[in-house]
């Protein structure tokens, strides 16, 4: 390596390890990488295992200064040598980061800085870190590095967790008891979250509905959110206009917060993106499904999917198939091969029948390729944050089927605050989605969800582009954070 690659400054990202915080934090790295940044990504070995199985072993070797680094995530080995397709459980993922990750991020550390010393890659500027790995903080308080976290999620649902603490002092969680998840006591209003108005106790993120006062995630979120102010800044994947409100109050409570999203638009409006075929997904992208979009008419296909860990039972789905089916409109389909609670499913042969050419159904996809589709029309989602900011960064609608985590909370926002999106029950009947499903394609209210889903996608070009605020914002984080003691 040249003296003057040397010189470059160097970040280390860390996300939590699951697809929908790997994403962004990855589009972020790439972003960093093209405004002069060596970058080291820290992957578990598990996701890196399954990210060079869907990619391709050499997939990653021809972006010099982008390298990735590996840990191990603790847990039993898997069934098949742990190179299954399926997502790892998020309470034993937690509890081995609280346990085992932050030695062997410190030998990463350690490692860099040998080889930063023998001059064969820069020293580290600073670590980037997803906000819920706060044993990063301990890092780099060790080195005296400045840390960026970020937020994978909403603002809002950041905000939900910041005040988790509040709800306990209140008294409001734990629940009483089992009966109380059913009782309409959910139904309460939140009135001690400032900048969330009308929000009740069922919109907040899923893990508050607790019934024993130590629950294990509850405690891990409460300990992340207690090492937020610690780090030097924090920065969020949203537009300002988009989580206004929320956003005022972030802005009152943490000295060092920037939004800088939608980051698929900021990334796709990055003009010279040599980094472009550098991808992050963890299944292999079926891409077949795009040609077939290219024979649907414009507007005409209903495109689901649940994102990377949430399942469903097999009434569910089989409530969804003949709800799609029914609809008569064209739908893409993607059923992961672990979406369905005891693993296999099958769809009667009546159900192929009645779809034959109208529908697809495929095991993962390049989901903002299909998005941005002109054939694509409305999307059935589950309301992760990044299904959620893509869709609006493609000016599609949504049908919402919230399950759990932030699924509920982003729901609402795009539901009541954006008027972009209609609820689905989660007591889903295949009549329920038949007719919504029209409503969203072909009604009058599908129409106006896409012209406002069409300003909001505007908007955010508008803050992702040259002069707008999401992009001055990332500048002004590599100014003032990232490059602090470069
Ligand atoms: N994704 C994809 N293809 C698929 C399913 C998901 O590329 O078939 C990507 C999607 O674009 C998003 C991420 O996986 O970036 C899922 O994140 P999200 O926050 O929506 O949901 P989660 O998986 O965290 O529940």
């Amino acid at each position: 390596m040249s003296n003057f690659a040397n010189r470059k400054p160097h970040a280390v990202l860390i996300p939590y390890p699951v697809q929908g915080h790997i994403n962004p934090l990855f589009k972020l790295a790439k972003l960093l990488h093209l405004r002069g940044f060596h970058i080291t990504f820290v992957n578990t070995e598990y996701n890196h295992k399954r990210l060079l199985k869907s990619r391709g072993r050499n997939a990653f070797d021809d972006f010099p200064g982008f390298r990735f680094e590996t840990i191990p995530d603790g847990l039993p080995p898997t069934e098949g040598d742990g190179d299954g397709d399926v997502s790892q459980d998020i309470l034993s993922l937690c509890q081995s980061i609280r346990k085992n990750f932050l030695q062997p991020f410190r030998e990463i550390l350690a490692k860099i800085h040998d080889s930063a010393a023998a001059g064969l890659i820069p020293h580290v500027t600073c670590l980037v870190s997803d906000c819920f790995m706060s044993f990063t903080i301990q890092a780099a308080e060790e080195l005296a590095l400045p840390i960026l976290l970020f937020s994978p999620g909403s603002a809002c649902s950041f905000l939900s967790v910041s005040h988790f603490r509040t709800l306990f002092d209140k008294g409001l969680i734990p629940l009483k008891d089992e009966s109380y998840l059913t009782s309409g006591y959910l139904n309460t209003k939140v009135e001690c979250i400032p900048g969330m108005q009308n929000f009740r106790l069922k919109d907040l993120p899923d893990f508050i509905r607790i019934t024993n006062p130590n629950d294990f995630m509850v405690e891990f979120f409460i300990q992340a959110a207690d090492e937020f102010h610690k780090a030097s800044a924090i920065v969020f994947n949203t537009y300002n206009e988009l989580e206004s409100d929320v956003m005022n109050v972030l802005y009152s409570m943490f000295p060092s917060i920037y939004t800088i999203g939608p980051l698929p638009s900021l990334l796709n409006q990055t003009p010279q993106n040599h980094l472009a075929s550098l991808g992050s997904n963890l299944w292999k992208e079926d891409t077949s499904c795009l040609e077939w979009l290219e024979s649907k008419e414009p507007e005409s296909v209903v495109y689901v999917n649940f994102g990377s860990i949430t399942v469903m039972s097999p009434d569910q789905l089989l409530e969804l198939a003949w709800g799609l089916a029914n609809s008569k409109k064209p739908f893409l389909w993607i059923i992961r091969p672990d979406l369905v609670i005891g693993g296999s499913f099958i769809l009667s042969s009546e159900f192929e029948n009645e779809i034959s050419n109208r529908g697809l159904i495929a095991s993962w996809c390049p989901q903002e390729q299909v998005l941005n589709h002109p054939s694509i029309g409305g999307f059935l989602t589950h309301c992760g944050w990044n299904s959620t900011i893509e869709s609006i960064c493609a000016g599609v609608p949504m049908l919402c089927w919230p399950f759990f985590a932030d699924q509920p909370t982003n729901c609402r926002y795009i539901c009541n605050e954006w008027e972009i999106g209609v609820e689905i029950d989660t007591n889903v009947k295949r009549e329920v989605v038949e007719k919504l499903i029209s409503e969203l394609m072909v009604g009058d209210k599908g129409k106006k969800m896409r012209q406002k889903a069409m300003e909001l996608k505007k908007k955010a070009e508008k803050n992702t582009s040259p002069g707008g605020c999401s992009y001055d914002n990332l500048d002004k984080v590599i100014k003032e954070v990232l490059l602090k003691q470069y």
